[in-house]
């Protein structure tokens, strides 16, 4: 392999996921950017919603009936010198642990806001995630063809509710009917819009310098003046982009633009290329592994069954840290000690799958999972460490689970145990009784996970009720950790990867637990 040519491949890559508020546009954006990417001949086959098309991203039957998107996919295009990878999270609500993990499977994020509404819950939310990890993020105004707020006053609300600075490198003119397009501050000329061509990549008119007289005639005296004013106000008042402070997640560039009309997508992604990192290395308990090092390695960050209802089979979405995957190379599978060999790797080209033949440090491929991969697993070319930073969050919701037909027991025990692999739930065994409980930290988790222990594992299970209110993992030395096992046996359970838990009816009983075992650690997250 050819040194350069090794380097060239992982710098020109750039692993990004969106996040925003259900309805901002994530989906849309996310069409258009594939068809920058021609990644997909014509936008609008990701949700089927929309199509009326099978989607690609459609893999249960619930998704459809819902018309939401349940599934974390990855796409991979190119777009001028680089080659894109965008991690799609689910939307709903339900599945922010999903979310949570995908994002620790990135370098940067787009954070698309709706101009009418300006910074919205879930949005507040997956920002909190990403300032754990300084994630830099790039910002999309979207829905100028509607009418927004003003977009000062959007800046303002950015930089006080979220924390971060904004560098708008483009400016609106106008928004609604009135939208005429975007001036780009960095290139010093405007760029001119024009509705309903949202289904195509456009042909736009430029014009050069703000001051050009055309930029009158195009967008009429009065807006042109406004613009000219406003500019004025906005150099003035807000920060000028910076490449280091963007790096640290410190400053966001920000774009005005309308995903529907696939206008300003393009800016967007010009300034994701050039600016949002190339790879970066990720911490172990051992060491921080660089993405440039030869050797192969890559940790777990979802697994997921049935993507495809004609495979039937669970995919586990590694991360590429550092080196190249090559086909038929060998694998250590650290967590249990094993090497694999893998020939039959998958990469993702917008949702379909294609068998791969190499792959890079920045880049997701997909892993057969015959039962033996959890997430947070890691994968190395010999040497022994596990990525760090990938979390199970407590669950906040649980419910006894019972099975119809009690000869399965067994199937059901190991269906849980499964999806909880996957992540797709918790399942938590008190000492004391033989009760099967479930967590999920979104009530949609629970009808999903009835519905694939049917399809899946063929029993029927139904849900009672269950006087647990929170869990939580503990941890301490031996001895104490015996009394507590001892004191507080009703309390503790096993979870589905053999921790001790420690599941308190009410939040009072949390806390009085606390307070008498000051010397155990009561966790609300687990790494693997
Ligand atoms: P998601 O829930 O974030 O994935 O949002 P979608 O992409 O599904 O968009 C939600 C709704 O907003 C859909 O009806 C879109 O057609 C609409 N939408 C998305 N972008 C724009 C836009 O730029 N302008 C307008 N007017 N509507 C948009």
């Amino acid at each position: 392999m050819n040194d350069s040519n090794f380097v060239n491949e992982i710098n020109k890559r750039r692993t990004f996921a969106i996040i925003s508020h259900p309805d901002a546009g994530k989906t849309t954006i996310t069409e258009k950017v594939l068809l920058f990417g021609q990644a997909l001949q014509v936008a609008g086959t990701v949700k089927g919603k929309k199509s009326g098309q099978h989607a690609k991203s459609d893999w249960m039957e619930m998704e459809k009936e819902r018309g939401i998107s349940v599934t974390t996919s990855v796409m991979q295009f190119p777009y001028r010198d680089h080659l894109v990878n965008l991690l799609d999270t689910p939307g709903h609500e339900d599945f922010s642990e999903d979310t949570y993990r995908t994002l620790t499977a990135v370098d940067s994020c787009l954070m698309v806001i709706d101009a009418a509404k300006g910074v919205e819950d879930r949005t507040r939310k997956l920002m909190e995630v990403t300032r754990l990890r300084d994630t830099p993020i790039i910002t999309f105004m979207n829905k100028l063809d509607r009418d927004i707020r003003d977009p000062l006053e959007l800046l303002d609300e950015v930089e006080t509710e979220l924390n971060i600075a904004c560098a708008p490198i483009t400016w609106p003119i106008g928004c609604g009917k009135l939208f005429k397009g975007v001036y780009h501050l960095h290139r010093d000329e405007t760029i001119l819009y024009q509705s309903g061509l949202g289904h195509m990549i456009q042909d736009v008119r430029i014009i050069k310098g703000l001051s050009n007289p055309e930029l009158d005639d195009a967008v009429g005296s009065d807006l042109a003046g406004q613009l000219r004013d406003e500019l004025e106000l906005v150099i003035g008042a807000s920060n000028e982009f910076d490449l280091e402070l963007f790096l640290d997640g410190q400053i966001t560039p920000v774009y005005f633009g309308t995903a529907l009309g696939n206008f300003g997508v393009d800016h967007m992604l010009d300034g994701l290329t050039e600016w949002a990192p190339a790879p970066q290395g990720r911490e172990t308990q051992a060491r921080k592994v660089e993405p440039l090092e030869s050797k192969f390695s890559g940790f777990v960050f979802k697994i997921q069954a049935n993507m495809d209802p004609k495979h039937r089979d669970r995919i586990a979405f590694c991360r590429i840290v550092s080196g190249k995957y090559q086909k038929g190379m060998k694998m250590r599978h650290t967590r249990i000690g094993k090497d694999v060999r893998i020939s039959d790797a998958l990469t993702f080209l917008a949702g379909d799958r294609a068998l791969l033949e190499e792959a890079y440090a920045g880049d997701i491929i997909g892993l057969h999972n015959h039962g033996s991969m959890r997430i947070g697993d890691t994968f190395t070319q010999g040497e022994d460490f596990t990525f760090s930073g990938i979390p199970n969050f407590a669950p906040e919701l649980f419910k006894r689970i019972r099975l119809k037909d009690p000869l399965k027991q067994k199937q059901l025990q190991k269906g849980l145990i499964q999806l909880s692999e996957e992540g797709a739930v918790q399942v938590f065994r008190p000492l004391i009784n033989n009760d099967l409980i479930v967590g999920a930290v979104g009530v949609l988790q629970f009808d999903v996970v009835v519905a694939r222990l049917k399809a899946e594992y063929n029993v029927e299970a139904i849900y009672e009720h269950v006087n647990v209110a929170t869990a939580r993992w503990i941890y301490g030395d031996d001895k104490k950790v015996d009394e507590i096992r001892r004191k507080a046996e009703v309390n503790i359970a096993i979870d589905g990867a053999n921790n001790l838990t420690y599941i308190a009816p009410t939040m009072v009983n949390l806390s009085l637990a606390q307070e008498r075992h000051p010397d155990i650690t009561f966790a609300a997250t687990r790494e693997q």
